[in-house]
Parts: C-alpha cells; sequence; structure tokens
C-alpha cells in the first residue's frame, strides 16, 4: 500500500505546514529577481529535493516517502499558495510515474533511488513536437532500432520545459511508420533518455535551444540528430508507449489542478488582503460590493474546482484511473485560477500591474494552464466523448 504516512487529514496538515515553512525562505523578491533574468530556480528546487517532496511519490522500497497522491497534490498546491512555482519541478512527480508503473524492475533500481535522492534529475518530458502538437500520434520525431543494443534518434520535440536542467529526458518516439501500424493508437515507443555525459554536456546528438517566453518557464526546444539511445533504455513494449503516456496523463492533470487552486488562494489572499486595508473615499474598498463581490464569486469558483481536485486525487489513490475527474479538476481549476488572477488585478488597480506586488508575474505563470499541458478545448472534447458519448469530433 503506498500511503504508508499520509493517510490521516493530520499527516496532510503536517506536510502542508513544512511545506509552507520551506517555501518562507523563497519570497516575492526572489521569484522577481529569478523573473527578470529568466533564471532557473536552482536553490528552491534544491531545498525542495534535499526535503524529499520531489520524491513524494516515488514508493519507499526506491528511496522515495511512497506518498499517495493526495499528499503529493497538497505538496504543489502549496507551493503555488505560497507564492512561488513548482513549475520548475513538477514533472518529476509525474514522469516517474511512467518508470514505476510500465519500467523494468532494472530501470527503477537504476534510476528511481537516484531521483529520489536528487542525484538524478527527471524534468523533462519530450512529447510535443512542432507540426504535430496537440495531435500526438502524429508526431515525426523516429527511433530506428539499429541491431539488438540501441535505438537512433531523430527528430525535433518544441516545449519540452527543464531540458537544460535534467539529467533524464522521458521521450515519446515513432517506432513503427504511421501507415504500418494495426491500430491508430500503437506505433508509438516511450524510452528513458539520459541527456548529459560525464562532463555534464549534452549527450552527443542532442541540441537543446532555450524559448524564452512570456514567463519564467525554462522552456526549450530539443533537436535529436542520429541519438544513439541503448535498447535496454525502452519502457515496457516496443509500440505500446502512447498508452503509456496516456496512463500517467491523470497524475499530471491532477497535480497541475492543485497549482491552480495554490495558485487561486494567493489571488484571492493578495485581493482581500488590499481590499482591506487600501482606503479611497473614506472606507476600505472591500466595503463597496463592487468590490467584494468578484473576490467571493472567485472564492466560490476555487473551492468548488477544489472538491473536484480532491475527488480526482482521492479516486486515484484507490487505485482507479479517473480520466473524468481529473480532467475536470483541471479544466475547473485552471478556470478558478485565470478568473482569480484577473480579480487580482483588477482588486489592486494600477498597483496590480507593478512588479513589486507580484500580481503580474502570477498572472503570467496561471495563464500556461489554459493551454499547457493539455488545452482547454481538448478536455472539452474529451468529456464530450469520452463521457457524454457525443460524437468524435478529430
Ligand atoms: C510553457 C510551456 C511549457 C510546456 N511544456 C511541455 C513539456 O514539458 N513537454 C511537452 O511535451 N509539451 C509541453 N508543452 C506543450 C503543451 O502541452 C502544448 O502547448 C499544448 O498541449 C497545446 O499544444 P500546441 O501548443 O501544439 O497547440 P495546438 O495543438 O497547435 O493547438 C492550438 C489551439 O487549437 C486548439 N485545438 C487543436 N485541436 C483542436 C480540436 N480538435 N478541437 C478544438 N480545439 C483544438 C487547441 O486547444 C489550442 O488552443 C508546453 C507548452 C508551453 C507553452
Amino acid at each position: 500500500m503506498q500511503d504508508s504516512v499520509a493517510h490521516s487529514d493530520d499527516d496532510l496538515a503536517q506536510i502542508r505546514d513544512s511545506v509552507r515553512a520551506l517555501c518562507a525562505d523563497f519570497p516575492g523578491e526572489y521569484w522577481r529577481e529569478l523573473d527578470r533574468e529568466r533564471a532557473y530556480p536552482s536553490a528552491f528546487v534544491k531545498a525542495l529535493t534535499e526535503a524529499g517532496f520531489l520524491a513524494a511519490l516515488i514508493p519507499e522500497n526506491y528511496g522515495g516517502s511512497g506518498l499517495p497522491m493526495r499528499a503529493a497534490s497538497a505538496i504543489m498546491e502549496e507551493i503555488h499558495a505560497a507564492g512561488c512555482n513548482g513549475a520548475a519541478c513538477h514533472a518529476q512527480m509525474y514522469t516517474m510515474g511512467t518508470i514505476l508503473r510500465y519500467g523494468s524492475e532494472a530501470q527503477k533500481r537504476r534510476y528511481l533511488p537516484k531521483i529520489a535522492s536528487g542525484e538524478l534529475r527527471l524534468q523533462a518530458f519530450g512529447v510535443t513536437e512542432p507540426t504535430s502538437g496537440t495531435d500526438t500520434l502524429s508526431l515525426r520525431t523516429t527511433a530506428r532500432r539499429d541491431g539488438n543494443d540501441a535505438y537512433v534518434v531523430n527528430g525535433q520535440k518544441i516545449w519540452t520545459s527543464r531540458a537544460e536542467y535534467s539529467d533524464l529526458m522521458l521521450l515519446l518516439a515513432r517506432t513503427t511508420p504511421k501507415d504500418q501500424v494495426k491500430s491508430r493508437t500503437e506505433g508509438l515507443s516511450v524510452f528513458i533518455v539520459e541527456m548529459r555525459g560525464k562532463d555534464g554536456k549534452p549527450t552527443q546528438g542532442l541540441t537543446i535551444k532555450p524559448i524564452r517566453t512570456m514567463m519564467n518557464h525554462a522552456t526549450t526546444e530539443v533537436f535529436f540528430e542520429d541519438l544513439r539511445v541503448p535498447a535496454e533504455n525502452l519502457i515496457g513494449e516496443e509500440g505500446k508507449g502512447f498508452r503509456y503516456i496516456l496512463g500517467g496523463m491523470n497524475a499530471e492533470r491532477i497535480l497541475i489542478a492543485s497549482e491552480c487552486i495554490g495558485d487561486a488562494k494567493w489571488f484571492i489572499d493578495k485581493a482581500t488582503a488590499y481590499a482591506r486595508s487600501r482606503e479611497l473615499f473614506g472606507r476600505a474598498i472591500g466595503q463597496n460590493q463592487g468590490v467584494q463581490f468578484p473576490i467571493a464569486r472567485a472564492y466560490a469558483q476555487m473551492r468548488a474546482a477544489e472538491l473536484m481536485v480532491h475527488e480526482a486525487a482521492r479516486l486515484y489513490d484507490a487505485g482507479a484511473q479517473p480520466g473524468e475527474q481529473a480532467n475536470m479538476a483541471k479544466l475547473l481549476a485552471a478556470d478558478a485560477s485565470w478568473a482569480a488572477a484577473d480579480m487580482c488585478v483588477q482588486t489592486h488597480g494600477g498597483f496590480g500591474f507593478a512588479e513589486e506586488y507580484d500580481i503580474e508575474r502570477k498572472f503570467r505563470e496561471t495563464r500556461l494552464y489554459q493551454v499547457a499541458p493539455i488545452s482547454t478545448n481538448l478536455i472539452l472534447s474529451y468529456l464530450s466523448e469520452h463521457v457524454l458519448g457525443l460524437p468524435r469530433s478529430y
């Protein structure tokens, strides 16, 4: 049983307190400075790793803390509610699930303890490509078997976040041409790619180019030119990779939704405090219903989304594949954080735009979750087809 530690709400409260205490060492100035430079929050990631939070979902027998999803969800939420940003390291939490669920015992023993200790970082997840985008089954990066011991990878990924700060990448590539597969979801395979040599430089055949974005996200383009990947780094069976990646999506959705809930709480706290303290026309602006109501609405929206996040995490921990709930949690939480962000700017008037209030930074950061890791339309399309039984639209 995975949840050996965090059975009760008391345990979760302790985890929440510890995350909050850690985050207190990384205040707004820390993130502002990094944001200006578009620099990676190395000290923050190091602190999270050393405290064991990034190994929350790794079972104890592989060196992690073997906590349930609801604990991981609480960790990500608290990080964001404290004004920090888990995007620098959240991929480690959900990508390692693919190794855990579908990897061989040898792969687990080789990688998981080192990921848990922080010796290896598994932060890069290479799925999206410039031409295929959301249409994952049309991706073009190929992995061709070369003899018994290796695959040779050629192609390009885009938006591979944290590739410059990761030792390992989970890569989805085509191993059988699209026109030769029996079923459209077959022919893709997942690999663990070791991205650096002993000198710390990118492995031969791998080129990483940063993309500057509207927020500080350390995202990149990655080019593969005859990159050799040992055959033993194939996860599970060749050709079944799409299924393995889909299997990890629920965890990803739940964790990102938790970040959005944290963001929404941060915006609501900021707005509430400001509405109480800012005095105009001889009274606090928060005394005006025109200011109160948007805050109250954002709070109600956040609380409703939070319930769905808890429900998705509960089902996940019970061993279900909660596709419906995880997708709805992501949709509702991303909408709640974006609505709260907009409300928070409005409540602050001009100061909402000033860097030193951190609101404009968090506003930019939380906007991402309408698009990544899956866009709102694609969630709606999932619900339409798989939950409501409407005709497939694409
Ligand atoms: C900062 C950032 C970090 C990211 N990190 C990673 C990462 O680490 N690894 C990774 O693999 N990917 C990553 N992504 C990629 C992300 O998952 C994609 O951007 C996202 O899935 C949308 O794909 P796209 O950008 O190709 O848009 P497209 O697929 O080109 O879609 C464009 C628009 O059309 C809409 N659309 C497309 N098809 C349909 C349809 N059938 N019906 C209705 N609407 C549709 C979409 O909703 C979207 O709004 C990241 C993206 C960003 C911006």
